[in-house]
């Protein structure tokens, strides 16, 4: 019997829909059942080559089209997206397991947000003329060619329209790869690209394991790398694709603090570090994993935090009233209970939560940890999943100067009713997306990246662009030329 949510075919090359069954299978997972819901085949050389293919063969064709006609397509696509929300939002629970509440509101939503933006963008790119004397030169911004993206399971929407809406918008075209544990939805996205009338191949998406990452990284014909994963796995893409000097963006993982000083108002300062910490049950790179709250408020906090965890409607993520779902992966669950594991054997204190469900699905609690010390595993690695570690310090020094004790510089967090050290703070802080008195939003408009291990490159806003096309300079000489012989 066919899966509901299987698609079409595997692959999209060339603005179809296309399958290869001799790479190997890959099963879908339902996180919050444990069951089968799809299986798609990993790419194979011969489907590698296809996307390479058509990418750069549709590629310079739509560089010549003035930015309002790319854009103009992009924004297109944008409202079908909107139109289209709900399934699409149904689709991503069923790749990530995430809740309908959260994924109805910020995951196709912000990916026609990176759509819209960057359409609305694209009639603006220009190049400038400076004038030297009678000569002058006069710059080119130009599309680098062809893009390859490359997303982790957490928001495969989001990803798929934050990589491929600068780089279309530039004039570039893209083979995206999704994560192996989150195919469905890119290939959403790609379709609705073309239904909006993208020219075949500009966006193409092909599945598998980094096996078929690797490839497309070192590619000749491929000019830039957009990753976001893991660490580990940026370290291994950046420097393969250092090897072709290619174009990169690296969206990596983090550790990232948030300090919550005895004036800040109590209730946003719990709600800020349940919005850092449990939102999509814990899997958001820029989550503020090291809570580190004044000695004065402390107690405060952990009562109050506690409370509030009680009412997490934990359950069906179809269920609109959930509010927190299971991890994506039984994989992802495991490593995550080994955490709490050595959170404890290290000595840090269980406030709540630290077990698995006894229902189906890859559900683990809320946890929190107090009394987390500096060196812990748990306050040094990143955990990727419903778990909070709080800290206490005395004074603001204190706390920057521990902050900063990481090799990541993802984000960053200040919750204080004092605004002068609000900005006193954030401004010593080593991240590249930081917060006072909030967490986690992630607006179009706003750069979104990190400093340190965290990565390189931004995208969203019009920094992104930065990243998705280069300058050529055109010396433009009026008189003669005064050759030396
Ligand atoms: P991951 O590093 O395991 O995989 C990321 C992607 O890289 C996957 O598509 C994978 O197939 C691919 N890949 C693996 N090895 C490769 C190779 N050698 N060459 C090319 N591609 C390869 O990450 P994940 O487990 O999917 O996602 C979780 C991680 O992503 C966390 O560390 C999280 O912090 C990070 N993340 C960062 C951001 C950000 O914007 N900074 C956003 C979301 C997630």
């Amino acid at each position: 019997m066919p899966y509901p949510t299987q698609p079409t075919a595997s692959h999209f090359i060339n603005g179809q829909y296309v399958e290869d069954t001799s790479g190997a299978e890959i099963p879908v997972i339902y996180p919050a059942t444990g069951e089968q819901i799809a299986v798609v085949h990993e790419a194979t050389p011969s489907i590698v080559e296809q996307a390479i293919t058509s990418a750069k063969a549709a590629q310079k064709a739509w560089a010549a089209l003035s930015g309002t006609e790319r854009g103009r397509i992009l924004r297109r696509a944008a409202d079908m997206i909107r139109e289209r929300n709900h399934d699409l939002s149904v689709l991503e629970t069923y790749d990530t397991g995430k809740p309908l509440s959260e994924t109805l509101y910020v995951d196709a939503t912000s990916g026609a947000d990176a759509l819209e933006y960057f359409g609305g963008l694209a009639g603006s790119l220009t190049g400038e003329h400076i004038q030297l004397g009678e000569d002058w030169v006069y710059t080119r911004r130009e599309a680098l060619g062809l893009c390859v993206g490359i997303g982790a399971w957490n928001y495969p929407t989001q990803i798929a329209c934050w990589k491929g809406a600068p780089a279309l918008a530039c004039g570039n075209a893209m083979v995206f790869k999704p994560s192996e544990t989150t195919p469905l939805c890119a290939l959403k996205v790609a379709e609705i690209l073309h239904e909006a009338g993208l020219p075949a191949g500009l966006y193409n998406v092909i599945q598998g394991t980094g096996k078929v990452g690797a490839p497309l990284v070192t590619d000749p014909r491929v000019d830039k790398v957009s990753l976001t994963g893991s660490v580990p796995t940026g370290r291994k893409v950046y420097a393969a694709a250092a090897e072709g000097i290619k174009h990169v963006t690296m969206e990596l993982g983090g550790k990232s603090p948030l300090i919550i000083f005895d004036d800040a108002s109590l209730e946003d300062a719990v709600g800020g570090a349940i919005l850092a910490n449990f939102y999509s049950s814990g899997q958001v790179c820029s989550n503020g994993t090291r809570v580190f709250v004044q000695k004065g408020i402390k107690e405060a906090f952990l009562t109050r935090l506690h409370e509030r965890l009680q009412e997490a409607q934990i359950g069906d993520p179809l269920d609109e009233a959930t509010n927190f779902g299971p991890m994506v992966s039984e994989n992802q669950m495991k490593i995550v209970q080994g955490y709490i594991e050595k959170g404890k054997a290290e000595g840090a204190r269980l406030v709540c939560g630290g077990n698995a469900l006894p229902r189906d699905g890859f559900y683990l609690e809320p946890t929190v940890f107090a009394d987390v010390t500096d060196e812990m595993t748990i306050a040094r690695e990143e955990i990727f999943g419903p778990v909070m570690a709080v800290f206490d310090f005395d004074t603001e020094e204190e706390a920057i100067t521990r902050a900063n004790e990481t090799e990541f510089g993802l984000s960053a967090g200040v919750f204080t009713s004092d605004l002068t050290r609000g900005h006193r703070v954030i401004a010593q802080i080593e991240a590249g997306s930081c917060f006072i008195n909030s967490y986690n939003d992630a607006p179009v408009e706003a750069p979104f990246g990190g400093s340190k291990l965290s990565g390189v490159g931004r995208e969203n806003s019009k920094a992104a662009i930065e990243h998705y096309s280069q300058m050529k300079s055109v010396y433009v000489r009026m008189g003669a030329v005064d050759a030396p012989f």
